[in-house]
């Protein structure tokens, strides 16, 4: 049997799957960048399962290689691959849901921390050469910023992510409040969150961090009506999906200064260039979508996508699954070229 792997994978997994596969074809695309979409089909054309995780799969790839039954993709929410076409085709797809969310859940805190302590103007004035001005003690006066302790804490979406930041504030003496249509209150009570509506989320927090899907229900779902909600001393946090926000109405929102600040990684388009309205409005910080980029993400997707795979190739029916209608063609698909 042969399996493509176009993630990232450590060797201790790569050992993991040998005992199952004849031939493994690894391909690093964090090394040598992402394959064409044509080079990953013809790459791929013998696999009888393939490991993903940042290409787009396309159909092509699906229909001209018979032999494929299963795909596990690190990545949360598959987006990359026509899941109807997969099922229809007999290919089971794992994914790795939650593979990132310490990642993300740790750079939530760290923009709450750095927004409220005013740590990027202060690095920025400190480099500048303008600690003192005018020889008074200038720089400790412009920069106070608040504590967390006692600060109201909003959550929009309680999901893998929003429930590992009220893990995290439960040492910072926080009020945290939250947001999510989804989820019982039985479910979240151990993480000390208060549901209440979305509207008292912006009203009442002295930050607000999104942590909900981008789907046809939550595009452009916020904008000027919550800002206008928003104490002028709230900062709105956003590592979730851009389009969730109406982007215009945050820009001009954020530009004439009626809310503290902002602390944002997506964006509506990425790459973004040196232009991008956001980088030059003050106490706004931007980073470049790396809320799920630590090194410690590789081994978290290995070992929930791995494993589910390993499930699959014994008979079991995996931890994560996505199109479980797929299964059984799937099966009969392994099965033969187990005979083979
Ligand atoms: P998740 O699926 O575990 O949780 C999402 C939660 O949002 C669910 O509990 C769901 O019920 C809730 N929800 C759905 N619709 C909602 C609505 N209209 N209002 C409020 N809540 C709603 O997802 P997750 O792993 O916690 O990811 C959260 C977000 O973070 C996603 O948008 C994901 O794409 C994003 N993300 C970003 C990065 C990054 O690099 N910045 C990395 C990973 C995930």
């Amino acid at each position: 049997m042969d399996i493509f792997i176009s993630s990232r994978i450590s060797t201790h997994w790569l050992e993991k799957l040998s005992p199952y596969f004849e031939h493994i074809d690894h391909y690093e695309w964090s090394e040598k960048g992402l394959l064409s979409p044509e080079d990953f089909r013809d790459r791929s054309k013998n696999a009888h399962v393939i490991i993903t995780e940042s290409d787009m799969i396309s159909n092509e790839t699906l229909l001209q290689n018979p032999n494929l039954f299963a795909i596990a993709d690190f990545r949360g929410t598959v987006i990359n691959i026509d899941v109807k076409l997969a099922t229809e085709l007999g290919i089971v797809i794992m994914n790795t849901p939650g593979r990132n969310a310490d990642a993300v859940a740790d750079l939530t805190i760290a923009f709450m921390i750095m927004a409220s302590r005013k740590v990027i103007p202060a690095i920025k004035a400190m480099e500048a050469g303008l600690w003192t001005k005018e020889g008074k003690y200038w720089m400790y006066n412009t920069h106070q910023g608040y504590d967390l302790p006692g600060k109201t804490i909003g959550l929009i979406g309680l999901g893998a992510i929003g429930k590992l930041v009220a893990e995290r504030l439960a040492g910072f003496k926080t009020r945290i409040i939250g947001y999510d249509p989804y989820v019982k209150k039985d479910e979240i009570i151990k993480y000390g969150i208060e549901l209440v509506s979305k509207e008292d989320v912006f009203r009442q927090s002295d930050f607000v961090s999104l942590h909900l899907p981008l789907n046809n229900e939550t595009k452009g779902i916020y904008g000027l009506k919550e800002l206008s909600l928003m104490k002028s001393s709230a900062y709105l946090i956003n590592t979730s999906r851009a389009a969730v926000f109406i982007e215009s109405e945050l820009i001009d929102f954020l530009k004439s200064g009626k809310i503290a600040g902002a602390a944002i990684d997506v964006y509506h388009t990425e790459p973004l260039d040196a232009n991008y309205p956001l980088f030059h409005i003050p106490n706004v910080i931007c980073t470049p979508h790396i809320g799920g980029a630590t090194l410690d993400v590789v081994n978290h997707q290995c070992e929930i996508g791995v494993n589910s795979l390993i499930q699959f190739l014994e008979g079991k029916t995996p931890s994560n699954i996505i199109n479980p209608a797929a299964l059984e063609k799937s099966r009969e698909k392994f099965n033969k070229c187990r005979s083979k």
